[in-house]
């Protein structure tokens, strides 16, 4: 019953319980859709914390040697298994070779993340020299912003969400100043329409279109933070490309979790980071895209020897043999050790593909509104029922795996309910709880589990 997956979601519960003559909200579909998931095998390859090894846990409401309900892939992914096994070799290569680990071993040091762009590259729907693996996500984003915001006095502004997650909205904020100009002048903040969410795309591209001659950049994230929106990447980069400016996208909500095309979306630059949906773990090491078509035109700002052509590195000439594209940004050499947990997860992503993914992803979202939508709709007629909004699109096409869900009881207790009864979720001021089922290793199961508990959870914060 692999086509179930190809099903609207709502049709995919209702055929799944004709077939099996049970309710909609049983347990049973959940284990039906677990059953003929292609991609379950690859939960086996991550590291599931147990209830009792998490702080919050309450082992009095549960029993804490199960696995706990792991719902915060987009904050933190999982560990995944090779990834000690990897650190290890590594430190072992350092004890017993020392210097030589440079140039030794299956990984050596000095060109370890070179390895890995190919798959990075297959993630993010680019060309492997389209992708440098370095530095964290903020840097990158800098270092971008240096080579592709170059304001003028008649085109100096930047585009982007009016809540930005906060360390773009900073980036961006410095290198407005940075380059002589006001923030308040030179940051174009879109809002959503008074009483919305989320963005319209219309409303984007309309801006695009009427303020584009005064806009340098667009930068955009690829899928919002806080309510999970997925932005219409390849539409937005048109409509930039139409009116003169740079298009570029932080995607670290959207890397390993929606399907991306970054080179033929024509995209300008792209960065993200590795430690949410590509569980490299906490402050992995982050990418940077930039086009091919800028290869021999936009060039870094700031140099260091590892943006120099490797044949010649060593060499240690003092004449820059500047490498083309993104690979010119790089500057120092690679934190090994943040190599091997990213390839420990980047490979089990090669064992399938982001479109596989996607569409199991489809599925367990959609089943998990479903279920809140069954339980928790707004029902007038019962006025003191709890009830769950889900703020976040409800179209697949303009989400990815997150509902972003705001409650009309306070958020914090039912927070911490969860959180006793081993959901790992998170909270995000000022009021949504954003729950993240990663295709990668979640199950139809986690979701069942958290609806049963998120049941539990609500009963004990009305009392
Ligand atoms: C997670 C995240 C960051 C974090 O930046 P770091 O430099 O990795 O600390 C920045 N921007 C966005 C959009 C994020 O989602």
């Amino acid at each position: 019953m692999d086509q179930l997956f190809d099903l609207d979601p709502t049709e995919a519960v209702k055929k799944v319980s004709g077939l099996l003559g049970c309710s909609p909200t049983s347990e049973k579909v959940a284990e039906y859709f677990d059953e003929n998931d292609k991609l379950r095998h690859l939960r086996g390859n991550f590291l599931v914390p147990k209830i009792a090894d998490l702080p919050p846990s309450d082992l009095s409401l549960v029993d804490g040697s199960e696995e706990c309900i792991y719902l915060c892939g987009n904050s933190l992914g999982l560990q995944p298994k090779n990834a000690r096994k990897y650190l290890e070799e590594e430190l072992d290569n350092w004890a017993k070779l020392a210097v030589h680990g440079h140039t030794i071993g299956s990984r050596p040091w000095a060109w370890a993340e070179n390895n890995l762009e190919d798959m990075m590259a297959k993630i993010v729907g680019a060309k492997t020299e389209e992708v440098a693996l370095m530095n964290g996500l903020t840097v990158n984003l800098h270092l971008l912003m240096l080579s592709f915001y170059k304001p003028t006095s008649t085109r100096h502004k930047i585009l982007l969400e009016d809540k930005a997650f906060p360390s773009d909205h900073y980036a961006i904020e410095s290198q407005i100043r940075l380059r002589g100009f006001e923030p308040a002048d030179s940051m174009l903040l879109l809002s959503p329409r008074p009483g919305e969410h989320t963005l319209r795309t219309e409303d984007i591209l309309d801006v695009i279109e009427k303020e584009g001659d005064a806009i340098a950049v667009v930068m955009f994230g690829g899928v919002q933070f806080y309510t999970g929106q997925l932005f219409d990447m390849q539409a937005i980069t048109k409509a930039g490309h139409r009116k003169g400016c740079f298009v570029g996208f932080d995607c670290a909500h959207a890397v390993g979790n929606v399907e991306l095309k970054l080179h033929d979306w024509e995209v300008d630059f792209a960065c993200w980071c590795s430690y949410k949906y590509l569980n490299s773990g906490a402050g992995g090491l982050a990418a940077a895209f930039i086009h091919e078509k800028h290869k021999d035109t936009i060039k870094p700002t700031l140099l260091g020897w590892w943006g120099h052509n490797l044949n010649t590195r060593f060499q240690m000439t003092n004449v820059m043999e500047l490498q083309p594209g993104v690979n010119g940004f790089r500057l120092s050499n690679q934190p090994i050790l943040l190599v091997c947990s990213l390839q420990a997860s980047l490979e089990v992503f090669n064992m399938t593909s982001m479109q596989m993914l996607r569409r199991k992803s489809v599925l367990l979202t959609g089943y998990l509104e479903y279920l809140i939508k069954h339980y928790y709709t707004e029902d007038p007629a019962q006025p003191n029922k709890p009830y769950v909004q889900i703020i976040t699109p409800s179209d697949p096409k303009h989400r990815g795996c997150q509902l972003s869900l705001s409650f009309s009881v306070p958020i914090k207790k039912v927070f911490q309910e969860l959180e006793k009864r081993g959901v790992a979720c998170d909270m995000r001021e000022p009021s949504v709880l954003r729950v993240a089922p990663a295709p990668l290793y979640n199950s139809f199961r986690d979701v069942h589990r958290f609806i049963e508990t998120l049941g539990k959870a609500l009963a004990a914060s009305s009392t």
